[in-house]
């Protein structure tokens, strides 16, 4: 595999799709389309046949630019994946995802008898779990074999686009939900504004995306990259994409990092400090690991961690970021 890194690009016309501006962004990094299909294939069992995949991705390799502006990271000129493409990814069994940490996040703040909109809905996984909370819970998705298999489970799924489903049904719900579909669409503010749209006013409109600063990550993920996704984002492109769609951002929230993830890093740190102890360092370092793990990282005070958000002040993150936006009144 190789990843060839630039210090500067020299992209001229790449516009932002957050903040649309146009400056001279900088590359973070350019990854060979042959790279991520090889891995695709080999991690996800996924072969995308050679003309979608060349009709999705043209270009020998994407692009990763930074905003100079908003900060937003996301891949030149890369368009949304067709429906050919989403075909050939939604047959892996492990396409979409069970559940979700935001699921129940959400679901605990429902008022009961509120209406619910999940845009992107998959499966309808999120409207199974919050069916006896809610007055009416619709999902709209764009795939249409995943609709068939949703509406057959008894839940109220529409074959379609936000696009259209949106101005025939203004100010219908109390609350609208995007799960990782923001850094699919190729304008997020318009995306916001749509999905508010069907919220009345004072009702809130919940957006969650993969955090990019989280924790745990592979060196090259090939359904975090174009024709997948355009774009990657962290906690303060959220805030700006309130700003900028004029929809008040309420509150962000993490999700929390596996426990594994600081418990390794830590016992690793703390045996390379007192490995170098001479001769009783080795014997030092197995025992401190041990009781450090037991003290420090027991379930209780891991509970405190994650509800004081010590961890994230720690540089420690889970998959996905959530942002609550309150619809003005
Ligand atoms: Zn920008």
């Amino acid at each position: 595999m190789s990843i060839d890194l630039h210090d500067a690009s020299p992209d001229p016309g790449a516009r932002c799709p957050l903040c649309e501006d146009m400056r001279q962004h900088r590359l973070v990094e350019e990854i060979p389309n042959r790279v991520l299909r090889e891995i695709l294939a080999a991690d996800w069992g996924i072969r995308i046949p050679e003309a979608i995949a060349l009709r999705n991705a043209p270009e020998a390799a994407c692009r990763l630019l930074e905003c100079s502006s908003c900060g937003l990271r996301f891949f030149a000129r890369a368009k949304a994946g067709d429906a050919g493409y989403y075909g050939a990814l939604s047959v892996a069994a492990k396409y979409y995802t069970p559940t979700r940490w935001e699921f129940g996040w959400v679901k605990r703040r429902l008022q009961p008898g509120a209406s619910i909109l999940d845009v992107g809905c998959g499966p309808g996984k999120f409207l199974s779990e919050i069916a006896a909370v809610a007055s009416r819970a619709v999902g709209l998705e764009t795939n249409a074999s995943v609709v068939e298999d949703a509406c057959r489970n008894g839940l109220e799924v529409y074959l379609g686009e936000l696009g259209t489903f949106a101005p025939e049904n203004a100010g219908k719900f109390d609350v609208a939900c995007a799960f990782h579909v923001l850094e699919h669409v190729e304008a997020p503010v318009a995306f916001l504004r749509s999905l508010a749209s069907c919220v009345r006013p004072g009702g809130t409109v919940y957006l969650s995306v993969p955090n990019r600063e989280r924790s745990e990550k592979a060196p090259v993920e090939p359904l975090d990259c174009p024709p997948h996704h355009l774009h990657r984002w962290g906690s303060e492109q959220l805030r700006v994409v309130g700003r900028i769609s004029g929809i008040p951002l309420r509150e962000i929230a993490f999700e929390p990092v596996d426990i594994r993830v600081p418990r390794d890093r830590l016992r690793a740190a703390v045996t390379r400090s007192l490995g170098r102890i001479p001769f009783a360092g080795d014997f030092f370092s197995l025992w401190t690991g041990r009781f450090l793990w037991r003290l420090i990282l027991s379930p209780p005070l891991w509970k405190l961690y994650c509800r004081r958000g010590i961890l994230e002040r720690m540089g420690y993150f889970g998959h996905s970021v959530l942002a609550a936006f309150s619809c003005p009144e």
